[in-house]
């Protein structure tokens, strides 16, 4: 098992890279820390229940509660795989967490998007609350409106993806998480792709990269 962590702003396309790219090789794993703590509120877990006020501000859960997620995560994934680590480490500690977990980086990809398509980006983007598959009403358009090309369920809009607390997460990513650029690029593990290419080249720039 090896690691490829992604790295970009909120909005910047990373879970749809991670889930295209996982949907066509098997010796790929999508594990997408949003995902995971969406899950576990949705189910009502103690963690789920500890992370839902953070989320819905728009600001990073503790540490520890994420990082316990997806060190359990780490320990059930073996054999010939690559997991498409999507969403975490989101700050320097974390980073620091995922390399006492002991798995080996194979490398950190930045998806480059400005700050100036976030907020469109964000603005149009579905999710489908079943089986997770991400939407955006004009650039990446499910062929019946509304409804999940994969599974038939009505699209939803996350409660975190309105203007105000994207400004917020915006904030947050320029603070906490930009400086894992430096640090991956110190250690010779930094891609970086153009995140601004539309959902198929970016997944092919993506593979060509990690
Ligand atoms: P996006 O990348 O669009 O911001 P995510 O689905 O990755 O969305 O994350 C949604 C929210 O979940 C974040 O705003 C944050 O509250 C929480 N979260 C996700 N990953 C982490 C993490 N590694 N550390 C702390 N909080 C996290
Ligand atoms: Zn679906």
């Amino acid at each position: 098992m090896n690691i490829v962590i992604l790295l970009g702003a909120p909005g910047s396309g990373k879970g749809t890279i991670a889930s295209r790219l996982a949907a066509e090789n098997d010796n790929l794993k999508h594990v997408s820390s949003g995902d995971l703590l969406r899950g576990a509120v949705a189910k009502g877990t103690a963690a789920g229940v500890e992370a839902k006020g953070y989320m819905e501000s728009g600001n990073l859960v503790p540490d520890a509660l994420i990082a316990q997620m997806i060190k359990d995560v780490v320990a059930e994934t073996t054999g010939d795989v690559t997991m498409l680590l999507d969403g975490f480490p989101r700050n320097l500690a974390q980073a620091k967490i995922l390399e006492e977990m002991g798995a080996p980086i194979r490398s950190a990809v930045l998806v480059d998007v400005p700050d100036a398509i976030i907020q469109d980006r964000i603005a149009g983007r579905r999710t489908c609350p079943s089986c997770k598959a991400g939407y955006h009403v004009t650039g990446l358009p499910p062929k019946v409106p509304g409804v999940c090309d994969r599974c038939g369920t009505a699209l939803t809009i996350r409660k975190d993806d309105n203007p105000e607390t994207v400004k917020d997460r915006l904030v947050v990513y320029h603070r906490e998480t930009e400086p894992l650029i430096a640090f991956y690029t110190e250690k010779g593990l930094l891609r970086r792709i153009d995140g601004n290419q539309g959902p198929e080249k970016n997944a092919a720039a993506f593979k060509a990269a990690m």
